[in-house]
């Protein structure tokens, strides 16, 4: 009997193979003494040399493959096999106490491990994950076996494994892997993350039923519903065969929407356009059709790096990011640090709701240094392109008054210094708190545009943290107080002339798209592999008929049935 289990879809697309198991088993040395502790030592740094040789080749591959920012994990790998606290540490036990080299690796390398497993701050915990991944490298070359048992595969399969690190994702061969799926790991963990940007089927957090399945069982993974089918029927084979070909076909007709216009069904145009949070997202931007960026998250730039970005180096950003989208237009939200996204160089105080402080343009009117060189940056990037600057988590007008002027006194002193800005940068802000929606006729004479942040306007909302997967049945776009507030905003704005994009998950899901389409929403804002779909649906719907359903949609008391209306009118709507 088929045996069927389900996790989060992490990276769309269907997979039909035999498992390959990964084995993560951890290898436990003996702790016998040597006698020639010079020997070891020298055997020892062998190792580790050839381990940053194979580092380096695997970083030169993914950055090939996958861009610059990909590939900078590899370089910090490189940089941990060059850390004293480590492989010095190392080397003295094995000169002072005779330890032999797999054994002094382990027992260092866990104490590493353990000790930074149990720090608050989440980047260092994550760093717990970087150490085990290379002190296996070099345990790998020290017993003389192949470390990445990923790189060996050179058969079709989908992909078992406890959990991927970088460096497994960064050699699957794609000939080979059509898929993975992970016992361990979220939506925005790191193999989730390179899935998404390899393009490759992915479930994660699958749980025990992932960890029971032997190398050579048949598997059909359907990662755009979460599903995975051990040891299929052949009927149901067949079928996902089918369902296979049906999405790869409806792929293949979606590339034909490249370079249309986004035009609903009775005329109404709309611009869909794609977040990004580095360059090397672009070329997936561009692939995908987008009619610009609605959204550059830069405060990407200030993470994982151990100083602030200086202003030539944000400047050099931006207009790179401005010339490529070759005059479309590019709204880049100013430093957006704090809740979850923390900078751990600038030793903020510690705060006990963190969601709820110091956060976005807070902080930088907090703080207004680092503010002004972001500002500076983004006015003399401005002349390359078709710039809007937009803040994050405003609440009250004062905000948005104080960051306007420290943006015009920017762009005064450029101008003194003959240094050239563009006289049509539209000035918006993020609408992701429920007093900024409510208020959004006052904001509207301020703004030259919104854009509605409905991951935070939902958890500030609902009263649920976005990071807390039990409260997550909470996280509902469609609910009667959500719709209430996004139709609130995008009224406010039109009264006033101004225009209303939406840059949350929201704007990408089709059970959503139908009604904001009939709200009026101008700008859709989404990862780049979501607006080929969108645009589809978009054509298919008529605006006018969205219109006209609104009173009925606004007196639905639930999301379910919310959704429930929106799928049977889509139904009727796509025959
Ligand atoms: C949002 O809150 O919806 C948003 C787009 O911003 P972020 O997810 O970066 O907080
Ligand atoms: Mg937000």
């Amino acid at each position: 009997m088929t045996k069927r289990f389900s996790g989060i879809a992490a990276s769309p697309g269907i997979a039909i193979a035999k498992a390959f198991r990964l084995n993560n088993e951890q290898y436990e040395p003996t702790s016998d003494k040597v006698a020639d502790v010079h020997i070891e030592a020298e055997r020892f740094s062998q190792a580790v040399e050839e381990a940053k040789q194979e580092l380096e080749q695997i970083r030169v591959m993914t950055e090939q493959r996958m861009g610059a920012a990909k590939s900078e994990i590899f370089e910090a790998h490189i940089l941990l096999l060059e850390d004293p606290d480590l492989i010095d540490v190392i080397i003295e036990n094995i000169e002072n106490d005779h330890m032999n080299a797999e054994f002094a690796l382990h027992e260092v390398a866990n104490s590493f491990i353990e000790m930074l497993s149990t720090m608050d701050n989440e980047l260092l915990r994550e760093r717990a994950s970087d150490v085990r991944d290379v002190a296996g490298r070099v345990m790998s070359r020290l017993r003389g076996v192949s470390y990445a048992a990923v790189s060996a595969i050179n058969e079709p399969c989908v992909l078992i494994a406890e959990d991927l690190t970088p460096s497994d994702t960064a050699q699957l061969n794609l000939d080979y892997v059509l898929g993975f799926v992970t016992v361990v790991g979220s939506r925005t963990s790191h193999s989730a993350i390179m899935a998404r940007s390899l393009e490759v089927p992915a479930i994660v957090g699958a749980g025990a039923a992932a960890a029971d399945i032997e190398t050579g069982t048949m598997i059909v993974m359907d990662a755009l519903e979460g599903s995975v089918l051990v040891e299929p029927s052949d009927v149901e084979l067949t079928d996902y065969h089918t369902r296979k070909a049906a999405y790869e076909q409806r792929r293949s007709e979606l590339r034909k929407l490249l370079d249309q216009p986004t035009i609903s069904r009775d005329g109404h145009r709309v611009e869909l356009a794609a977040n990004i949070g580095s360059v090397e997202d672009l070329q997936k931007v561009l692939a995908n059709g987008a009619e610009g960026i609605g959204l550059f998250r830069t405060e990407f730039l200030y993470m994982g790096r151990n100083a602030l970005p200086t202003e030539e180096e944000q400047f050099q950003v931006y207009k790179h990011v401005l010339q490529r989208m070759n005059n479309k237009p590019v709204v880049i939200r100013t430093l957006d640090i704090g809740g979850d996204k923390e900078l751990p160089y600038m030793k903020l105080p510690v705060e006990s709701n963190p969601f709820l402080g110091l956060r976005a343009v807070r902080l930088c009117l907090n703080k207004p240094d680092l503010f002004r060189t972001q500002l500076r940056a983004l006015l003399r990037a401005s002349s390359f392109g078709q710039l809007k600057i937009m803040f994050p988590m405003i609440a009250v007008m004062e905000e948005l008054q104080e960051a306007k002027r420290l943006l015009q006194e920017e762009k005064e002193k450029l101008i003194q210094e003959s240094i050239a800005v563009s006289d049509n940068i539209e000035v918006g802000i993020m609408i992701e708190i429920p007093a900024a929606a409510l208020a959004a006729e006052f904001l509207a004479k301020e703004a030259d545009f919104f854009s509605i942040g409905t991951n935070d306007l939902i958890q500030y909302t609902m009263a649920a943290d976005r990071m807390n997967e039990t409260v997550s049945y909470l996280y509902q776009p469609c609910h009667p107080a959500i719709l209430r507030l996004i139709r609130m905003v995008i009224q406010a704005a039109k009264k006033e002339g101004k225009w209303v994009g939406m840059c949350g998950e929201m704007a990408g899901d089709e059970k959503a798209i139908p009604i904001l389409l009939g709200m009026g929403l101008h700008e859709f804002s989404m990862s780049a592999s979501s607006i080929l779909p969108a645009r589809a649906l978009i054509k298919q719907l008529s605006h006018q008929e969205w219109a006209g359903y609104s009173e009925e949609i606004a007196a639905m008391s639930s999301q379910e049935r919310i959704h429930q209306f929106v799928a049977s009118k889509t139904r009727s709507d796509l025959i």
